[in-house]
């Protein structure tokens, strides 16, 4: 699935519109300008080369890359107007050749600040696909448009391919079903996603656990007729658990009997990937949605916050709302997220390592803001199994820089760590 909201085509026709209008305006004022005496006939070439400089700065470059929103016409008119007025009241466009330098340069400034200002208020351009088991979303604001977009998409296909544990020819498919003492060689990202999450688990005592895909595989929320597994079940996949006995050393990997599920990393992992890629390609402000799991790139044109709301766990709606930074990661672990219900108990798909059931551990949503968005991703997932006395010893312990909103069952709100949050009102 993908689709294009902004068609670029319409877009560079509006902004070349809007930039010819700006421009038609600016070449008659200079007419006028110069018949009424105020712009001497021999500046006349200069405002007009000062026109031309802010026209192509502010319409040609930026709109070449399909993204031009109107705000790009007003910086070019603006900036038009404050060489104009240098040029009539500044006493500009006399002297020597270092003045003719200084001039030069003060076009080309203005000109690149327009061209820079324009990009972050441009349209932008949003792409979509549905890989990891969700939506994913990659809007971009500046920098790029719909190519960065989908190389962006493509790239999580890529990921996809290599971490899913239900996508045939997967390393992790292929891992599942080596034998316990086997060394298989992955792909680099797939030995570095492995690593990164048995540390994790390993600073959240053990809270995260990548070897659950037996038990996991045994509590069907997919289904419609999802069953409460047998306890003896349960036990017996408990046994293929253990991240203990997964050994990985450099590209080469050994399950040592368990079997590997990404479910709590993958997709803040990927995020992080997408980000690499964007940078990459030259995109300086951007968001990425993978199902929930949001991370930032750069900042919004007006310096506002990137805004991200949090879902309330009981329902419709939201409990409230983020303000972050860019390059920042925020990831939700919700029993809402995906359960089932049975006789009258809800069961959720985030599980207590030790027990092979659903956690219960006072908490209904945990969400985590970091700097990246494989730690947010594992995190979330481990500090709600944690709970909330251990999940504030975790981040105080270990993740110093990390910071945490914790819904409880009973609906009140816990931060740890220095979260800018604010509650809905009537959540
Ligand atoms: P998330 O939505 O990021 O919290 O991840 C939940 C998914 O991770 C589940 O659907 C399982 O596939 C897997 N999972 C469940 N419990 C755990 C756990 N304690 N540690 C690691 N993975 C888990
Ligand atoms: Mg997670």
């Amino acid at each position: 699935m993908s689709g294009k909201k902004k068609p670029a085509g319409k877009q560079i026709a509006l902004c070349l519109l809007l930039t010819a209008a700006v421009d038609g305006l600016g070449v008659l004022l200079v007419t006028l300008l110069a018949v009424k005496g105020i712009v001497g006939e021999d500046r006349v070439p200069q405002a007009l080369g000062a026109l031309a400089f802010c026209a192509a700065f502010a319409g040609g470059l930026p709109a070449g890359k399909g993204r031009l929103g109107p705000g790009g016409s007003l910086l070019n008119a603006g900036a038009f107007a404050l060489l104009l007025l240098l040029l009539c009241f500044g006493g500009w466009g006399e002297g020597i050749a270092v003045r003719g330098l200084i001039r030069l340069a003060l076009i080309l400034l203005g000109g690149l600040l327009a061209a820079l200002l324009c990009g972050c208020a441009a349209q932008p351009v949003s792409s979509q696909s549905f890989a990891l088991d969700t939506v994913v979303t990659i809007t971009i604001y500046a920098g790029g448009g719909e190519a960065e977009a989908q190389a962006a998409l493509a790239r999580v296909d890529e990921c996809e391919a290599l971490l899913s544990a239900h996508r045939q020819g997967s390393d992790i498919v292929f891992l599942n079903g080596a034998d316990a003492d086997e060394n298989v060689l992955v792909s680099p990202l797939t030995a570095d996603v492995l690593r990164a999450g048995l540390e994790i688990g390993e600073k959240t005592g053990g809270a995260l656990d990548i070897t659950l895909y037996a038990v996991s595989q045994l509590w069907d929320y997919k289904s419609e007729n999802p069953q409460v597994p047998d306890e003896a079940a349960v036990r017996a996949a408990l046994e293929k658990s253990g991240r203990g006995r997964v050994c990985v050393e450099g590209n080469s990997v050994c399950t040592g009997g368990t079997q590997l599920d990404l479910g709590a990393i993958a997709k803040g992992a990927v995020g992080d990937e997408v980000m690499a890629c964007l940078k990459e390609r030259g995109v300086v402000c951007a968001l990425v949605n993978l199902g929930g799991n949001i991370l930032t790139l750069g900042e919004k044109a007006d310096g506002s916050p990137w805004t991200i709301a949090v879902d309330s766990p009981f329902g419709e709606g939201y409990a409230g709302r983020i303000e972050v930074g860019g390059g920042k990661a925020v990831a939700t672990s919700s029993g809402a997220q995906r359960y089932f219900e049975k006789d009258g108990v809800v069961y959720h798909h985030i599980l207590d390592p030790e027990t092979g059931y659903p956690a219960r551990s006072g908490l209904a949503s945990v969400t985590v803001i970091a700097d990246d968005g494989l730690t947010a991703d594992a995190l979330s997932t481990a500090l709600f199994v944690a709970g909330e006395a251990q999940a504030a010893r975790i981040l105080e312990e270990q993740y110093p820089n990390v910071g945490a909103v914790l819904i409880r069952d009973d609906g009140s709100i816990r931060i740890l760590g220095d979260v800018c949050f604010t509650e809905e009102a009537g959540a």
